[in-house]
């Protein structure tokens, strides 16, 4: 599978986005107490695959004078669309966590069909899976 072009939304409509996702290179599920409790199912992609189309503004981590809001939730509706991340570690430059329940014309086969990477971040052990994943 190549990269398709997904559009996604937050709930409310106000953020609003576009992204060129290959959903076969995978998704990642983490354990940690931060994707636990949002129920965080992303795709990663390059900053160059993403583009937002609206309302950034309206995201609790923007920051004023960039054109792509910096990700955290619709002050409206409190759905995270995405995020950006800049974690050195990772070594690859910035990077933008897409929420794939925010895509709004994503065909749940293709979703059925990606493959998930699980990690361990409540052991601090991003690497590897848990030993359990089937609650994530
Ligand atoms: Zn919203």
């Amino acid at each position: 599978m190549a990269k398709k072009t997904y559009r996604g939304s937050c709930h409310c409509g106000r953020v609003r986005f576009e992204a060129d996702i290959d959903l076969s290179a995978g998704t990642s599920k983490c354990n940690c107490t931060s994707c636990w409790k949002r129920r965080w199912w992303s795709a990663t992609i390059k900053p160059e695959d993403f583009r937002a189309l609206g309302g950034e503004q309206e995201l609790s981590k923007h920051r004023p004078g960039q054109d792509t809001g910096h990700g955290g939730f619709c002050e409206h509706c409190g759905v995270i669309p995405y995020g950006w991340v800049d974690a050195a570690e990772w070594n690859d430059g910035a990077s933008v966590s897409i929420n794939v329940a925010a895509l709004d014309d994503l065909d749940p086969a293709d979703l059925v069909a990606a493959p998930v990477r699980y990690c361990d971040g409540r052991a601090d052990n991003w690497w590897n899976p848990p030993a359990e994943t089937r609650h994530l």
